[in-house]
């Protein structure tokens, strides 16, 4: 088959991995060699479906032998196949890389003959495009969990980022729905890989020359609605994975139909709002300092559609406000719907100097329109202090801007391995 053929198939199943943003990492390019990355500005380019543009982002296969009902490239499919060599994938990256196209490598694949057998073959394409070619620009890779030990040491030394999927909140899931995959087999290579980031930071730390592993650190992505478990425990899970194994991000992707299964939920739309609800919640765990059990609980297990989570628990917290702008320190500042970690830091430095007057808060970035309810400057509120729980939700909701575009967003199952 012709490359360009091989392209169209696997850049197009490619496409539908929700994990390939990129960032955080910096690589100088040899002089004698092909790019470099930096810190900033590298892969940051987004489609207008939010969706990460400018890195090449293909699989090595989609020949999968495995059989998960919720995925495109499932072996009972009847899909055209095709396959790289890693050469050329190497040429792909390069040709493209040197057009400008693109500013680094996104490389999945679906399982070929087994777990080992592929990942050799990815390892082998970032092998020859740092030590060869010597390739100085991003790779993401993926590491297809069962794969050993050493394999994952190695697509950690020569790749930016890397992400095993965990693809369903549960064993029980998996198990019905990938039952040739086992929650055991992806674990285990993320905390290898959390365990050999942390130490590649302290060697690095005692000599610069210490071999650096996965810079950009691991993440990993979920996919939503199409197993029955709710929002509590997804954020739960997440909760755990940044908590034990040093993961950088969870992406979450809304479950697309793709096959009539009867194992999967019938859906009229892909639960867009829930994915986009669930990302705002899983920044309040890695930036705002909460907790999945202050988010939600047994009894309130979903979150809440109308609002942001952070509203949401606003409204249910109403003995936390209001909330003097002029004293809070920087973690109560946080709670405040409107007010973000950039205005928050920013209230606090402002402070240093004089006391933040209304018009200043503008002006420092408080979105005011949500923040009025819940806040005191300098003793002053903006509205009235003990109006009816149900009347704050309706202004809330009055002041809320229209809900994003979610159902133009192009978010499909993935590439899970
Ligand atoms: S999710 Fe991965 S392992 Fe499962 S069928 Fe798709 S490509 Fe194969």
């Amino acid at each position: 088959m012709e490359t360009l053929s091989k392209l169209q198939i696997l850049s197009g199943a490619a496409r539908y991995d929700a994990s390939c943003a990129s960032s955080g990492s910096k690589r100088e390019g040899p002089a004698c060699g092909t790019g470099n990355t930096s810190n900033g500005g590298i892969c940051h380019s987004w489609s207008d479906d939010g969706r990460c543009i400018s890195l090449l982002k293909i699989l090595l296969s989609n020949d999968c032998r495995y059989d998960c009902a919720y995925c495109v490239n499932r072996s009972s499919n009847s899909v055209e196949r095709a396959s790289f060599t890693a050469r050329e994938v190497v040429d792909l990256t390069l040709d493209f890389y040197r057009r400008n196209y693109i500013e680094g490598l996104f490389l999945s694949s679906a399982v070929m003959v087994s777990p080992d057998h592929t990942m050799e073959r990815m390892v082998r394409v970032a092998e020859i495009l740092r030590t060869e070619e010597h390739f100085g620009g991003y790779i993401h890779m993926k590491i297809i969990p069962g794969s050993s030990s050493e394999l994952v040491r190695k697509a950690g030394l020569y790749a930016d980022r890397i992400s095993v999927n965990i693809e369903l909140p549960s064993q029980t899931s998996l198990q019905r729905l990938a039952p040739q995959k086992h929650k055991d087999a992806i674990l285990a290579p993320m905390a290898l890989i959390g365990r050999e980031i942390a130490s590649s930071l302290v060697e690095r730390k005692a000599s610069r020359r210490a071999p650096r592993f996965a810079p950009a650190g691991q993440s990993t992505q979920m996919i939503i609605g199409a197993s029955p478990e709710n929002d509590f425990q997804i954020l739960c899970l997440s909760q755990g994975l940044y908590k034990k194994m040093n993961l950088k991000r969870v992406y979450y992707s809304a479950y697309v139909p793709v096959s009539d299964d009867n194992r999967l939920p019938v859906l009229a739309a892909p639960p867009l709002l829930r994915e986009h609800r669930l990302y705002q919640a899983d920044w309040l765990l890695r930036f705002y300092g909460f907790s999945a059990e202050e988010i939600l609980s047994d009894e309130a297990p979903n979150l809440d559609e109308s609002f942001d989570p952070k509203t949401a628990w606003a409204l249910r917290h109403p003995e936390f406000f209001p909330i003097e702008i002029n004293r809070a320190d920087y973690g109560t500042l946080l709670r405040v719907p409107g007010i973000g970690v950039v205005s928050a830091r920013r209230i606090i430095a402002a402070r240093r100097f004089s006391a933040i007057t209304p018009e200043g808060m503008k002006k420092i970035g408080v979105v005011m329109k949500r923040a009025k309810y819940f806040i005191t400057c300098s003793g002053r509120s903006f509205e009235k202090p003990d109006r009816p729980a149900a009347l704050l939700r309706q202004q809330l909701l009055l002041g809320e801007s229209p809900a994003p575009a979610l159902s133009t967003q192009l978010v499909l199952p993935g590439i899970f391995s």
